[in-house]
């Protein structure tokens, strides 16, 4: 993306984002709260519509200049390309474990019934969770259901997983298991960006980390640069607020 700007109103909240994701690497985010990170992956998949600046994405360039609007066959192509997983899980909570992973597949991409059941049935063993596909989500713990969110959003087949802060709202004993998944998934070569104050995931599984404050990035590099040898002066004073 290039000088990528978002506006709510007269709140401009990316103020000129200019940032590249290597296909197969983990982009991590991290800043303090407001600065922006979640509008910044929400762009990314046109959940929002940025207001000014380009996106690079699949194969489309998207000028968004004077709040031009992409057409909404490359808006769905887009969504479907990538994948999202909330803070909140947001499972169906009258479906069943594998019913939410064959949604997509069978709803959006309108693959069989059978194809897309055993792939939800791999995918579930994939996250530690094959006994839990007849289980309901209130039935299951907050890191099982986010590890059914991941799966949910895996068997869409993404070329891009975006993650918003998916261990923020678990207790902590829990924070481990779905972090796990997201180390193996990123193992295996998928692209992700990852919202996360989880300094130790960053610092072990991003290629490249951004600090962003007040809608921009602040600092970019690889973790170790970012994260031990930060060189601006509010991204040495986050890191010692969180650690
Ligand atoms: P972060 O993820 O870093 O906490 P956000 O991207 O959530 O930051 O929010 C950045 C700013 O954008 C905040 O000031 C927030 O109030 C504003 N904002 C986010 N979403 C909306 C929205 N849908 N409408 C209006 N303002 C919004």
């Amino acid at each position: 993306m290039t000088k990528l700007k978002k506006s709510f109103g007269n709140n401009e909240v990316l103020k000129g984002v200019n940032l590249k994701i290597e296909a197969g690497s983990v982009l991590v985010i991290i800043g303090p709260s407001g600065s922006g990170k979640t509008t910044l992956l929400r762009c990314m998949n046109l959940l929002e519509q940025p207001t000014e600046g380009t996106l690079q994405l699949l194969h489309y360039t998207l000028d968004f200049t004077g709040n031009k609007k992409p057409d909404k066959q490359t808006v769905l192509d887009i969504r479907k390309n990538t994948g999202m997983v909330f803070q909140s899980y947001n499972l169906f909570p009258h479906r069943t474990v594998l019913e939410n992973i064959m949604e997509g597949p069978v709803i959006v991409q309108k693959k069989r019934v059978a194809e897309a059941k055993a792939r939800a049935q791999q995918l579930l063993a994939k996250v530690g969770l094959a006994d839990k596909a007849d289980a309901y989500p209130h039935q299951l713990s907050g890191g099982q259901q986010q590890r059914v969110g991941i799966a949910r959003a895996v068997a869409m087949e993404p070329k891009l997983l975006l993650f918003d802060e998916p261990t923020s709202a678990l207790d902590p004993e829990l924070v481990g298991e779905v972090l796990k998944v997201m180390r193996e998934l990123a193992s295996e070569g998928m692209t992700m960006a990852v919202v996360t104050h989880e300094m130790k995931f960053a610092y072990e599984v991003a290629d490249k980390v951004i600090f962003m404050d007040n809608g921009v990035v602040v600092e970019e590099g690889t973790p170790q640069q970012v994260l031990q040898n930060p060189t601006n002066e509010r991204t040495k004073a986050f890191l010692s607020r969180i650690e």
